[in-house]
């Protein structure tokens, strides 16, 4: 907007109608006061100021406004009457004016006059918002950059306060950052703790995993330094991201070799006790066996008898998962695989299964006359096991079904679904662990939790798959794949 200050109205007139025809707002005042009090409400790109005013004349107004910051640089056309404000006008620049016009008032000069200032205004405005928005950018950057050394000193300070041996790096691998105890492991501060000469070179496997950018999980053996013995160390680094850019990778090695020791305590207990035990109880079983031959059917001590050899089964398959768990624990579980027929087999065990629960109803769907190469006492440990676990987890329905399928990429797929109580999705992905038994029904049913570990790495060393579906209260259906021989089923289906 051009303020217009002039104390005469015809002036005022000619000037805006100048002006607006040529599209430029105006706004108006006719005398030095009345401009002052508009300059200071509102901000204008120009000024045209007449010079012969009664009151404040021109200059006055000029060297007033060039008093307040906020309109200081506005530029200011002298309109001046011929040569008698000549001598002023070095007057006029000094306080602030920037051009004059001598009246009678040429349309053409004045508008190029305004049309030059308009634009200088308007760069200076551009300018203006370019600086303000580099400032604020500026300002972003050095807060961000702040808050950034902030987070880096709090992380630096969490890793020095915990035990493990603590570490960050750049996002490409170059350690930045490292807390007291790695140098009591580490040669400097730029190299990794030295590990135990038969495990994986630090230093590559560190090239790899930020080439990788997925989080690294692994167990090395490292030595402090003076010290002769390695000890077991759990190493954990995960990528910082911001947005999907890695900006950093913390990482930790945590002492794991006491755990380690007493996991292998146990496993030699697991194993000598089960051996230990598996002796006597053999014994045990051949007398009562003898026994339970050498008594009367009608004898009243029989069913004294029948008692004790079904509790004998029970410790007996107890004691041989225990023994199983060592031999897959030390390596030793071993398969005498070759080509058997799976129906004789899955007859077996569903006729075992049911002699021994007579009240559960076992249904049987889908052809299962093939052969399958594997270990066949194996296999069948598996399908015991899955159908043992379907009658013990489904006390209330007494209905078990068997579903065979032959999938296109031949493979043999056993599904043993019960109706029973079922298996939360957060307990499914655990139940094939080691000793994992679901808490709430734990107490309900005895077992060890060590059955279906088994059955994983029978599975897995017959490039199977396994799993489970369930629904709690509604039931469970465990399934297995094991390859078949092609050849034998199209002459089977022949
Ligand atoms: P165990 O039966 O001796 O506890 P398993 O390894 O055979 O050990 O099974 C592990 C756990 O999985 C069981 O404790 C039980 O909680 C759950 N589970 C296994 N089979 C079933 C099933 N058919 N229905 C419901 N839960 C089951």
């Amino acid at each position: 907007m051009i303020l217009i200050v002039d104390d005469k109205p015809e002036n005022i007139f000619s000037l805006k109608t100048i002006l607006e025809l040529h599209s430029f707002p105006t706004d108006t005042a006719l005398s030095g006061e009345e401009a002052l009090k508009k300059i200071l409400r509102q901000s204008y790109a120009l000024i045209i100021l007449d010079v012969q005013m009664p009151g404040m004349d021109g200059f006055e107004v000029a060297e007033a406004i060039s008093g307040y910051s906020k309109a200081r640089d506005i530029p200011i056309i002298f309109l001046s009457a011929a040569s008698t404000d000549k001598k002023f006008i070095t007057k006029g620049y000094t306080s602030g004016g920037l051009d004059y016009i001598t009246k009678p008032i040429d349309p053409d000069i004045l508008l190029l006059k305004v049309k030059t200032f308009y634009r200088l205004y308007e760069q200076n405005r551009e300018l203006n918002r370019i600086q303000a928005s580099l400032r604020s950018e500026i300002e972003f950057r050095k807060k961000v950059e702040g808050e950034l050394q902030e987070r880096a000193g709090e992380l630096h300070s969490i890793l020095e306060s915990i035990p493990q041996i603590a570490f960050t790096t750049r996002a490409d691998g170059k350690i930045e950052f490292v807390n007291e105890q790695w140098l009591k492991y580490a040669p400097s501060k730029q190299e990794f703790p030295l590990t135990h000469p038969d495990d994986t070179d630090l230093v590559r496997q560190w090239e790899l995993t930020v080439a990788s950018g997925e989080a690294l999980d692994m167990e090395v053996r490292v030595r402090s330094i003076g010290e002769e013995d390695y000890r077991f160390h759990l190493l954990r680094a995960i990528p910082i991201r911001e947005g999907n850019t890695i900006t950093k990778w913390v990482g930790t090695f945590t002492d794991i070799e006491d755990q380690k020791q007493a996991i292998k305590k146990k496993d030699e207990f697991i194993s000598i006790a089960s051996h230990e035990l598996k002796t006597p109880l053999t014994t045990i079983k051949a007398y009562v066996q003898l026994l339970d031959r050498a008594i009367e059917p009608a004898d009243p001590n029989k069913m004294f008898v029948d008692r004790a050899l079904v509790q004998i089964r029970k410790l007996d398959n107890l004691i041989v998962d225990l023994l199983d768990l060592s031999k897959i624990e030390s390596g030793k579980l071993k398969f005498n695989k070759k080509t058997f027929d799976f129906g004789a087999t899955l007859s077996n065990a569903i006729e075992m299964i049911r002699q021994t629960y007579p009240e559960y109803r076992i249904i049987r769907k889908g052809q299962a006359d093939i052969q399958v190469f594997g270990d066949e006492m194996r296999i069948e440990q598996v399908l015991i096991n899955y159908l043992t676990n379907a009658v013990k987890y489904s006390p209330d329905n007494k209905e078990v079904h068997v579903e065979i399928e032959m999938h296109p990429d031949n493979r043999l797929f056993v599904k043993v679904r019960d109706f029973g109580i079922g298996i939360r999705k957060v307990d499914q992905t655990n139940i094939f662990h080691k000793f994992y038994r679901v808490e709430e029904s734990a107490n309900r049913f005895q077992g060890l939790g060590i059955g279906l570990y088994i059955c994983a790495e029978i599975i897995r060393r017959h490039e199977g798959e396994y799993g489970v579906e369930s629904e709690p209260g509604q039931g469970s259906a465990f399934y297995f794949s094991v390859p078949f021989v092609r050849d034998q089923a199209l002459s089977q289906g022949a």
